[in-house]
């Protein structure tokens, strides 16, 4: 059943969702609705056989009706002819009333049949010829009698037998008929029920075929609607995951829109404090105003940093595309990166030892984002090492990546602090005073930019001890 199922599901699934229901149930529905009508057109058939089995019934019946009387009457005519009992007339008297009613019952039976009416008509004809000449045999003992006078006088020997068979000729003619009208009546009964049969046989036929059909698509709708009802939950599970992610994004845009405005707010409000002194000393003394001034030129530098870092993080944003990406041997892209950092760790009094291979790394990267993400963990390593202490920064290439490690002797990072320093503002409470840290953005911007160059981005590090980062990313086939 689900391998009939499955193409069917994959054809209704080009119909919107709201219409499928209505589809799936549609054939088993008509089944049914086919199976009632063939069994109700049954029932009906079989009623309307019933009935003219009947009516077959009481036309024989009433045939016989009619037969027997004018059995009777001749009967009870020849009785008297013979006897000259007046009791032999009785069934005469009776059935000359029974006949008349049996021909009315007859006429009415087959009214609708012009055939049988005609046949009917010529019977009435010969029941009256009959009774006729029943009614003359009589008249002719009544005469019989008025001429012997008070004696009763028996038919002459010689004229019985010609008086007995006078009329038998008539009287077969009209039992023959009688026989001939009930067997028609038989005859159209039979073709009638022949006829019946063959459209009954059909009838089945349909009743059979749409409750196979019914039967069949009924579990075919079921199995459907089962995988309907998967689609549906999956989409449900997708609906509620889109949820959880925009929620998590409008959590994250919140976090990072109430931490940049902190962070703008405090250089801003230390600015505007500086300008108020410097505004505010005496105009022949220089030497406040002045420091004031270097004072708001760092601030505003310092904000100009982070208002480039939010820029960066909000423009990239997992915005970068693979066409930006080219083919770049690393060895060249970041040893101006070393020279650069070596000179500033000079600077610091620290070792700075550079671990380059002699072949080509090659990757897909950006050379304007992939040493952005390098330099702010060079400067990290800097800035968290404090001076004798030593850095290393180590390119190397593995069976299928491409590994960049920084690696520092400096303060090191709690274990606590760890899962969260990539996150945007996050910086380590006890360095906050201890170093001239950041904004907390550095670590994020590098996490993103490595993101989206495929790579991952990993920190291994012990307090006091110092740390290493290390960035993996793919490495391209030289083939
Ligand atoms: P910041 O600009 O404040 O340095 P980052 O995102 O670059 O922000 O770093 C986040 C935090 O991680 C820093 O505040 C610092 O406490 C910690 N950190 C980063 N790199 C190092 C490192 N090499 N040694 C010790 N701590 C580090």
């Amino acid at each position: 059943m689900k391998a009939i199922a499955r193409p069917i599901y994959r054809a209704l699934k080009t119909f919107p969702v709201s219409q499928r229901g209505t589809i799936i149930i549609f054939i088993p529905v008509a089944c049914l609705l086919t199976s009632l009508g063939a069994l109700f057109w049954l029932k009906a058939s079989l009623g309307e056989d019933e009935a003219w089995v009947q009516h077959t019934q009481q036309v024989r019946l009433e045939s016989k009706h009619l037969l027997a009387a004018l059995i009777d009457a001749e009967t009870g005519v020849r009785g008297y002819g013979l006897t000259k009992q007046e009791k032999f007339l009785t069934p005469y008297n009776q059935a000359l009333q029974e006949i008349p009613n049996a021909l009315a019952d007859l006429k009415d039976l087959v009214d609708d049949n012009p055939q049988q009416t005609e046949r009917l008509r010529t019977i009435r004809l010969l029941v009256n010829e009959t009774l006729f000449v029943l009614h003359q045999k009589r008249t002719l003992q009544g005469e019989l009698k008025k001429l012997n006078g008070v004696r009763e006088v028996m038919v002459p020997t010689a004229q019985l037998y010609d008086w007995l068979e006078e009329g038998k000729e008539v009287m077969s003619a009209t039992r023959a008929e009688i026989d001939l009208f009930a067997q028609e009546e038989e005859r159209l009964l039979s073709e009638r029920q022949q006829h019946q049969a063959f459209y009954r046989q059909v009838t089945w036929g349909v009743l059979y075929f749409s409750a196979a059909i019914g039967i069949g698509s009924g579990m075919l709708a079921i199995q459907l609607f089962r995988q309907l009802q998967q689609e549906i939950r999956e989409q449900q599970i997708d609906l509620e995951q889109t949820n959880q992610k925009l929620k998590q994004a409008c959590d994250r845009l919140q976090r990072f829109t109430a931490n940049a405005s902190h962070e703008l707010r405090n250089p801003l409000a230390s600015i505007l404090n500086h300008a108020q002194v410097g505004l505010m000393a005496p105009s022949e003394d220089d030497t406040v105003p002045r420091q004031r001034l270097e004072k708001i030129v760092m601030l505003t530098k310092s904000m100009s940093m982070l208002v480039s870092q939010l820029l960066f993080l909000a423009r990239n944003d997992g915005k970068l595309i693979d066409e930006s990406l080219q083919a770049i041997d690393l060895v060249q892209l970041l040893k101006p990166l070393a020279k650069e950092w070596s000179i500033e760790a000079s600077e610091r009094s620290l070792h700075f030892k550079i671990d380059f291979p002699a072949h080509r790394v090659m990757v897909r990267a950006d050379p304007n984002l992939l040493p952005q993400a390098v330099g702010n963990l060079l400067g990290n390593a800097c800035r968290y090492t404090p001076s004798g202490g030593s850095l290393t920064f180590r390119l190397s290439n593995r069976s299928y990546h491409a590994l960049i490690e920084v690696e520092d002797t400096g303060i090191g990072i709690a274990d606590k602090d760890l899962p969260h320093i990539f996150e945007q503002f996050y910086r380590v409470r006890s360095n906050r005073n201890k170093a001239k840290g950041g904004f907390g953005l550095g670590l994020a911007i590098a996490e993103q930019i490595v993101r989206v160059h495929h790579g991952q981005i990993t920190v291994k590090s012990e307090l006091d001890k110092g740390s290493t980062f290390a960035i993996v990313l793919p490495l391209l086939s030289e083939d």
